[in-house]
């Protein structure tokens, strides 16, 4: 059904799909999985004794659910089953929701339309993180107990992503960085401007950062102006794809260490050499780029002598030299900056 719903996106609506009778399934103890029938059913809900809902869905449960059960709990995620939804920043949410439940001894239906994607995916992030588990190995213990499980690959790749930043969010992941600036960009396409919520992409100016500067910074070629620091680079592999989904684990950790390492130094390791691409300098979106909020593409200008640096792009991205798709794409050309670790590289002029 996920499969189906996925090929079918732009053409077939919620209503096209009936949730069928209710179905659930207890998955681990107190702690059931189930469709949007199930949670509409009260006489389930009273016989089971389900005390709290956990809503994952495009509406919410009816209201007159918790109006019939004055004891229920209820918590709504507004999320379609599509796979560039953000579900993996609700995952915090989610778990202290189910564990809070569980704890108190409660029981608690986690539900979505069908009992197959996204309330699977809720369950299976709650399960990762309180036994430290791999995705591969929960999803095979959810299956047991729900055959019909199947998030969509979008929502396996936030919780492959989730596994990787150790079952909290670590906004300084790189993969974590591209996954936001995905998601975004999806939301620029619609938009054509970048919305309220995901402002806090735009990273502040390095070059006013009187706070801990950072000591490896990159400089306009022509007037010096500081223009990027080092953790604002997203360092990329050469003929890499979607950095935030194909980077391993291992390669990750060593990422973000060489991040502060100018990228004309990769980091090597004698064990396993990694190689990061140096022709062309992906970096996050900065407040000084006054552009991006409401632009799809454009270049790039030093924003002190207007020299153009480099180009952005939320859309179609940038293809690097190397062979690497990196989409949305803020990237500043080699030749048009210099790397410096000067001490005092705290610059006033703006
Ligand atoms: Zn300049
Ligand atoms: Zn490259």
């Amino acid at each position: 059904m996920t499969d189906m719903a996925e090929k079918a996106d732009h053409k077939l609506c919620r209503e096209d799909f009936t949730p069928g009778p209710a179905s659930y399934s207890e998955v681990y103890p107190g702690l059931y999985l189930g469709n949007l029938s199930a949670a509409t059913d009260i006489e389930w809900l009273r016989e089971a004794k389900i005390d709290y809902i956990l809503t994952v869905d495009s509406c919410p449960i009816p209201r007159q659910i918790p109006e019939l059960l004055p004891n229920l709990t209820i918590k709504y995620i507004q999320i379609t089953d599509m796979p560039r939804e953000d579900l993996l920043t609700h995952f915090g949410i989610s778990y202290e929701f189910i564990n809070h439940a569980l704890e108190s001894n409660s029981r608690i239906l986690v539900h979505c339309y069908l009992g197959v994607s996204r309330s699977a995916t809720l369950v299976i992030a709650y399960l990762m993180k309180k036994y430290r588990k791999s995705y591969c190995d929960t999803f095979e213990i959810v299956r047991e107990k729900r055959p019909m499980i199947g998030p969509n690959r979008g929502f396996v790749a936030q919780l492959k992503l989730y596994e990787d930043m150790d079952f909290e969010i670590d906004s300084t992941s790189i993969r974590f960085k591209m996954y936001r600036l995905q998601i975004a960009a999806d939301k620029v396409r619609k938009a054509k401007i970048l919305p309220q919520d995901c402002m806090d992409l735009v990273r502040p100016d390095p070059a006013l950062a009187t706070v801990r500067p950072e000591p490896t910074v990159y400089r306009c070629k022509k007037c010096r102006r500081i223009v990027a620091s080092a953790s604002n680079i997203l360092p990329h592999a050469p003929r890499e794809k979607q950095i935030w989904r194909h980077i391993s684990t291992k390669r990750t950790s060593k990422q973000s260490k060489a991040v502060h390492e100018p990228l004309e130094l990769p980091k090597k390791d004698e064990h396993e050499p990694v190689e990061f691409c140096t022709k062309i300098l992906f970096v996050e979106p900065m407040a000084w780029m006054p552009d991006i909020t409401h632009n799809v593409e454009g270049k790039l200008n030093c924003p002190k002598c207007s020299a153009k640096l480099g180009s952005f792009s939320w859309i179609a991205g940038n293809q690097c030299p190397c062979g690497s798709k990196i989409a949305p794409a803020f990237y500043l050309v080699p030749s048009k900056v210099d790397w410096s670790n000067a001490v005092q590289n705290v610059q006033v002029t703006v």
